[in-house]
């Protein structure tokens, strides 16, 4: 049996590893001249930067990927300490560590009794997180009762699935600081804390309760571990299916054409399903993707300087009032003048990521999805606010990412970064399916179908997927 798989991100790279773990040849189709995908790498001037993502959480779900295509993990992991920084309005510093109770000091001086507080909320999301990573993540949803089981029902309510994750939080907290530690995590779902689902709570388990890991040689050096098994074509875009008997048997790209018995797309979905499918094959129709919520699209910066800055490898800086930022990305109003963003600063954590004595920042700006208006400038505003305030004056390298490259690049639907936001009606079975309806021999994989964004999510997806192809070779 002869597999293709569209796409070389995470979910492309563990798609082919693990189908080619079972004996299948797999050819794997990237449009882009190096793997990765949203986790791409750039090396300029003697800086080295990680293009996407950069929180490594959730560590068993890497652990399972490796462990399932037979490799150990190719490189060291390290618990970074501290976990992270958040700093409000430049006016207060929030460090949190992996060891809870060296945060006792830091949480009560936000909350009346916040450390007695966190840790029961801990328990709580622990608890959330093991029994979605039992029971929820690691299977395909494809009719309702996958879902509405009795089981899950009476674990629903407890679960904070049906109220906001700003809602569940309040059920624990009532500072507006401790509101922010702990839902800011929703950007990482593509979504604001008071539309994504109470139930994704469970990822502030991994960064409060487990810590937060550096894969040592950064998140490029994962991609290293998924390649070597299959064949790569690089810099070959997919650009139709052709299709007979219910079924594609090639696939036609910009240099030739691929065939084979099974196909996994796990590019941006709906550019997948709208453009390279013959009209009557696509899963979805415009008037479904033109309902869907997206994740916000992002303006990145690749900063590199010759002096250090004093801050940790993960910096979240909130500005003004983060609702009307959110508001901006999900309800279409003006963005505001104070935007929150992300810093990651690489080079905290290992040498060689910078020129002797210097450091690589990686900047990361959320803009609504669709954005087109003129995201260098915002960048180029953040950027210097931030380096002002560190008294850096001096930039040796600097380099955007915008919306439009986002399009470019990987195709993305209105340039978004994410993929889908994790809606109530956005979530599990309400996720664009992996199965084509109509071809029995194509998948899809990737932070658009269950169970979501992030790269240990993309990386169930295609465990996912193999199991279906596993269960349909059987049958
Ligand atoms: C800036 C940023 C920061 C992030 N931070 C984190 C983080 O800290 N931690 C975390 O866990 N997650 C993070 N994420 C999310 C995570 O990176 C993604 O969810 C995940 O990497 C997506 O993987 P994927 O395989 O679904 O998609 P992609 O990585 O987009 O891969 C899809 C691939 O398909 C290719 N493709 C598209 N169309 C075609 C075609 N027609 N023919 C051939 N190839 C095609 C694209 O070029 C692309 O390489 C971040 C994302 C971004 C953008």
């Amino acid at each position: 049996m002869k597999a293709v798989v569209i796409g070389g991100g995470f979910s492309g790279l563990a798609t082919a590893s693990l189908l080619s773990r079972q004996g299948i040849e797999v050819t794997l189709v990237e449009k882009n001249n190096t793997l990765g995908g949203r986790a791409r790498v750039l090396e300029e001037k003697g800086y080295k930067f990680d293009m996407g993502p950069s929180w490594y959480l959730m560590p068993e779900v890497f652990d399972c990927l490796f462990s399932s295509i037979g490799k150990r993990r190719p490189y060291e992991l390290v618990k970074l300490s501290p976990s992270f920084k958040l700093t409000i309005d430049w006016k207060k510093d929030i460090v949190i560590y992996p060891d809870m109770s060296d945060n006792k000091e830091e949480l009560n001086k936000l909350e009346e009794n916040g450390f007695e507080k966190m840790e029961r909320y801990l328990e709580y999301t622990r608890f959330m997180y093991e029994t979605a990573m039992k029971k929820f993540l690691y299977r395909e949803y494809s009719a309702p009762g996958d879902l509405f089981t009795r089981e899950v029902m009476g674990e629903a309510v407890k679960l904070g699935l049906f109220s906001s994750l700003e809602s569940f939080n309040k059920r624990f907290f009532k500072s507006e600081d401790m509101l922010k530690l702990t839902g800011f995590a929703s950007v990482f779902l593509g979504g604001s804390p008071d539309v994504i689902p109470g139930l994704y709570a469970l990822v502030n388990y991994p960064i409060f309760g487990q810590g937060v890991f550096y894969p040592k040689g950064g998140f490029g050096k994962i991609v290293e571990g998924l390649v070597g098994d299959y064949d790569v074509r690089l810099g070959e875009e997919v650009v139709k299916a052709k299709v007979k008997d219910r079924k594609v048997y090639a696939l036609k790209t910009n240099k030739g054409e691929v065939d084979g018995d099974l196909f996994v797309f796990s590019g941006d979905y709906r550019w997948l399903d709208q453009n390279v499918l013959p009209v009557g094959y696509s899963n979805y129709d415009e008037g479904y993707w033109d309902t869907r919520v997206y994740a916000p699209s992002a303006v990145l910066a690749f900063v590199g300087i010759r002096d250090s800055i004093d801050e940790p490898h993960h910096h979240i800086v909130i500005r003004g009032d983060w609702k009307k930022h959110f508001s901006a990305i999900f309800n279409n109003s003006p963005l505001p003048e104070g935007l929150s963003y992300y810093v990651s600063i690489r080079s905290k954590s290992e040498q060689g990521l910078a020129p002797e004595g210097g450091d690589s920042l990686f900047f990361l700006i959320p803009l609504p999805p669709g954005f087109n208006g003129d995201s260098e400038s915002i960048a180029k505003k953040v950027v210097f606010e931030y380096l002002e305030k560190h008294g850096i004056r001096e930039v040796d390298y600097i380099r955007f990412f915008t919306p439009r490259e986002f399009r470019l690049d990987y195709n993305a639907t209105l340039g978004t970064a994410f993929g889908l936001a994790h809606t109530l009606s956005q979530t599990a079975l309400f996720r664009p399916s992996m199965r084509n309806r109509r071809l029995s021999n194509l998948l899809y994989t990737g932070q658009y179908t269950h169970p979501g964004i992030g790269v240990p999510m993309v990386i169930i997806s295609a465990q996912v997927a193999t199991q279906i192809v596993v269960s349909q070779l059987k049958e």
